[in-house]
């Protein structure tokens, strides 16, 4: 076996480290730190500093042999790839996010325990989850112990499954019938089935087993009575109450019609219990000392987690049988030597042996968020799991990769690998999640940032960069860059502090920056003229944006790059802005645009860069790729050149609306005709309704009233004529997030009360939004994405039955966005509430929304909010005023805005369809 060197990367996020409350454990149970190598030791102020080439990635541990449990069954962790799902240490299926190998000298540990056919091998530094008995005899402890710490009063945990799939029934194949057509039938997974089926895998006496199946209505039992006759050939006789029988000696075999085919399918491991009860209990009992089961080592398995499942103590153990074939001997344990505690099944260490071996290769899983379950063990990387602060995370690349490294902030610091570059005439998009290094990228090509290359020795010029980067594009771009041939001009991401350093009126500042002609130009397209005697320091968030990609673009550069131009943005203005970056590449200028607005990239981009990585950790550039190409990555989360998966799903589109119909009911809040008067604006908004359950998702451009109807609703602005809705508990998200002095935690428990230390709160709304990262952050230290994911959450930890919703998705990246409006419709529809959302990104709409109403008028001088009206309808009348159509993807379904006037807008128009066309087959 070839085995690569791995480039590890090792990174301590020093915000949550907190070596004086921790009692730093990193350092303490690093192996090599116990054999007096220093791979992490104390820096300044006690916070720990990994050394990452006397790291030894202590994670990676196993003989590649070592068996691990897969969705499709049982393979050696040397045949398991990237992407597949595995069983993990919290008894669910897990994907592996990347897979590790090196090369081990040192001794080799293989521990047999009792009742499992395999030993698990791995290195003498590797800790495995333990259990031993408490001394008061009161249940177990938990602990993480290395190869040569293990006693003989230690037990090995096995991870009992937790998913139950609803698997209610079984698909039992059956005879071909007399049409010639194979028949099956779907008997429900009793504990008589199981019995009956433990029986048949075991080849024991059925004599006392039936099946018993069917319901008292008539109809279903008799249906199945006759499949089984006909098809299957069994007779069923009446078992009385209504239920018939069946003498399993003459059921059809699930596990296949020959002993040698004879194969468990692992679906059975989410059926009920009563069933896997059954079996295993069958097949136990049909001998009283063990059974022999010609089943595959994988059946063996399975056999055993099933057990596990239902708390019944399952020995197996191997034979050869006549001819060297192997077998498994099942038997059910009476002396309690295998027991169950806490979701895992443990099982007594039975030897420990030791072999000393070179330059052999180990290997081990890194699986999202758990850890696998591998043999009879469960191991994790050191420092990382004792970290009670999550500070820590060790990722091994590829070595080939670390010739890439661009920039790197520190030592254990993020890192950033390759660049994505700019072409003349063209407009480079880049895309990907926050924190992987998009905005590191955008320093280093606007000269803000000169690359390190990885060395933290001292300072290197824009030649030597451009030196590395021989025979590329981007040695062109930074020789320019560094000789001041290349002019950048460049908008950064915060708009909002743009007003502590520019002072004065927008016209003024503009006439400053740039030729009359071309800002005349870009203040017409960007819509500023009236606000040119408008001082800087009162603009909104929209105007500030607008304000800033006009001195971008009128600045006398020959690279523009403009880092999130569309937030704050309505539809139309984001159209607008895409327009005027085009133009800008037009005369040959290069621009890059970095953005999470999919639809608006797309748009205006020629090429796209791919972002992937772990957030804060390390960022890598994929690309250049076609526009199309590019966004559909991201979409599918999977790099086919680069054979790389980084998320395991992909985010699917709806290709038509979903068609919910709601009744009128008691239940529905229904609204008057409402008008709202300032001195300059009035908003008039049409009487409607909401029901339970139901997202009304409302759109429109900025300045229309669409805030002001969700305060009205809230309570926080009166109406002209006060109005009273039969108001019940509300939950206000408001457009700009609150920036408190508190700390994240106080926040979220004070919203969510009691519910906060649920599990399903953590799994519902903490892990997802990623905030469990950032529950020791003070709230005014957050970034606008972190904001806007804990304002999110305050929101929805609310027990209320009216969720107002505004701009979720400021700041938040292509995924988060996706999962908040997954989230939003979800937990509206099982609180049976109402959802108000307002929103300008088309994708979160479509995702989120029920139904729509559509604000039009002037901006900032009248507003009209239209009743609540179905998706395409809503869509159409919103699209068909920006003067907007849409195509789909034909292999993602994703919306893609066609170019004005081109032969599918003028068609989509004609027929009135500007959001759900039929796909189309480019
Ligand atoms: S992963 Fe952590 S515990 Fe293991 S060798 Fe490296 S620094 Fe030490
Ligand atoms: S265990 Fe975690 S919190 Fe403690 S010193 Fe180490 S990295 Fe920091």
């Amino acid at each position: 076996m070839q085995v690569s060197r791995l480039h590890r990367v090792a990174v301590i996020d020093y915000d949550f480290c907190q070596p004086t409350k921790c009692g730093q454990p990193c350092i303490a149970f690093c192996p090599p730190v116990r054999n007096r190598i220093e791979a992490i030791k104390p820096g300044e102020k006690g916070f720990p500093v990994i050394n990452e080439v006397l790291c030894i990635g202590c994670g990676i541990c196993l003989d590649p042999d070592t068996p691990v449990i897969t969705e499709i069954g049982l393979k050696p962790i040397r045949e398991i790839s990237v992407g597949e799902r595995v069983l993990t240490h919290k008894g669910r299926f897990s994907s592996v996010l990347s897979k590790s190998v090196r090369a081990y000298t040192g001794p080799l540990y293989r521990i047999r325990v009792y009742g499992v056919p395999d030993t698990i091998a791995l290195t003498e530094e590797h800790p495995l989850l333990t259990a031993s008995k408490r001394r008061d005899g009161r249940g177990f402890t938990f602990a993480w112990k290395t190869p040569p710490e293990l006693t003989e009063e230690d037990y090995l945990c096995i991870p009992v499954i937790q998913a139950d799939g609803g698997l209610g029934a079984f698909m039992l194949n059956g005879n071909t019938g007399p049409d010639g057509l194979a028949r099956s039938l779907r008997p429900q997974l009793t504990f008589e089935l199981g019995l009956s089926f433990g029986y048949s895998l075991a080849n024991g006496c059925t004599d006392c087993v039936k099946v018993v199946f069917g319901s008292t209505r008539e109809s279903p039992a008799e249906k199945v009575k006759e499949m089984l006759e006909r098809h299957l050939g069994i007779k069923t006789k009446n078992g009385g109450s209504g239920l018939s029988a069946v003498n399993p000696e003459s059921s059809a075999n699930p596990f296949g019609e020959s002993e040698g085919s004879k194969r468990i399918p692992l679906s059975f491991l989410s059926a009920p219990l009563d069933f896997l009860k059954g079996i295993v209990l069958g097949l136990a009992c049909a001998g009283r000392n063990g059974v022999t089961l010609r089943i595959s080592r994988n059946d063996a398995y399975v056999l055993k987690l099933m057990a596990a499942k239902v708390g019944q103590p399952l020995c197996l153990s191997k034979t050869t049988l006549e001819g060297g074939k192997n077998a498994y001997v099942a038997s059910l344990v009476e002396d309690k030597k295998i027991t169950s505690w806490q979701g895992y099944q443990l099982h007594p260490i039975d030897s420990v042996s030791i072999e000393y071996v070179k330059d052999y290769p180990v290997m081990n899983l890194e699986v999202e968020e758990d850890e696998s379950y591998n043999a009879a063990g469960l191991v994790v990387h050191n420092c990382v799991k004792k970290c009670p602060f999550q500070a820590i995370t060790i990722v091994n690349l590829s070595e080939e990769l670390g010739k890439d490294l661009t920039h790197q902030y520190g030592i254990n610091s993020f890192r950033l690998y390759r660049l994505p570059y700019l072409e003349e005439g063209k407009v480079i998009g880049i895309v990907g999640k926050n924190g992987i290094g998009k905005t590191t990228a955008i320093q280093i090509l606007s000269g803000h940032i000169v690359p390190n290359l990885g060395r933290l020795d001292g300072e290197r010029s824009l030649y030597d960069v451009a030196r590395v980067f021989r025979g590329s594009l981007i040695q062109d771009y930074m020789t320019k860059l560094a000789n001041g041939s290349v002019k950048v001009s460049y908008k950064p991401q915060y708009i909002d502090m743009i007003p502590k350093v520019v002072k004065g009126k927008v016209g003024t500042i503009l006439s400053k920056v740039g030729s009359g002609d071309r800002v005349n130009k870009l203040i017409d397209v960007l819509e500023l003229r009236n606000l040119l005697d408008r001082d800087v320091s009162v603009l909104s968030g929209g105007e500030l944006q607008r304000f800033a990609i006009a001195a971008c673009l009128a600045k006398d550069a020959n690279a523009f790059i403009l880092d999130e131009p569309t937030s704050f943005l309505d539809i139309k203005q984001r159209f607008k802005v895409a327009s005027a970056i085009r133009e800008a590449a037009l005369s040959g200028n290069m621009v890059l645009v970095s953005d999470h607005d999919l639809a608006v990239l797309d748009y205006m981009s020629d090429k796209v860069f791919v972002f992937y990585g772990e957030p804060g950790v390390y960022g890598i550039v994929a690309g250049p790729y076609g526009v199309r190409e590019g966004i559909n990555i991201l979409i599918e989360g999977y790099i086919p050149d680069e054979n790389v998966r980084f998320r395991n799903e992909r985010i699917s589109f709806q290709l038509k609306p979903p068609t919910e119909a709601y009744e009128e009911s008691h239940s529905a809040l229904y609204w008057p005709s409402i008008t709202k008067t300032y001195d300059a604006f009035r908003l008039e908004v049409d009487s409607g309704c909401i029901y339970p359950g139901e997202v009304i998702g409302i759109v429109g451009p900025n300045g229309i009233g669409k805030t002001t109807f969700i305060k009205i609703l809230a309570g926080v602005e009166r109406a002209d004529a006060e109005f009273q809705l039969p108001y019940r508990v509300i939950s206000y998200k408001p457009q700009y997030p609150e920036i408190r002095d508190e700390k994240v935690e106080a926040v979220l428990r004070q919203a969510a009360g009691s519910k906060f230390e649920t599990d399903l709160y953590q799994s519902e709304l903490i892990r997802p939004l990623g905030l469990h990262k950032l529950l020791e952050r003070n709230v005014k230290d957050l970034s606008g994405g972190e904001l806007q994911k804990v304002a999110i959450a305050e929101a929805l930890s609310k027990d209320a039955e009216i969720y107002l919703i505004d701009e979720p998705s400021a700041y938040l990246d292509v995924e988060e966005r996706y999962m908040v409006a997954k989230l939003l419709k979800r937990i509206t529809r099982e609180r049976q509430a109402y959802t108000f959302l307002v929103e300008h990104d088309l994708m979160v709409l479509d995702f989120a929304s029920n139904r729509l109403m559509v604000f039009s008028g002037e901006p900032s001088v009248r507003g009209h909010g239209s009743k609540p009206m179905d998706l395409r309808s809503g869509f159409n009348t919103f699209l068909k005023e920006m003067g907007v159509t849409f195509r789909r993807d034909h292999q993602t379904f994703r919306p893609r805005a066609n170019k004005p006037d081109s032969r599918l807008d003028r068609q989509q128009k004609a027929a009135g369809e500007y959001y759900y066309p039929t796909p189309t087959s480019e």
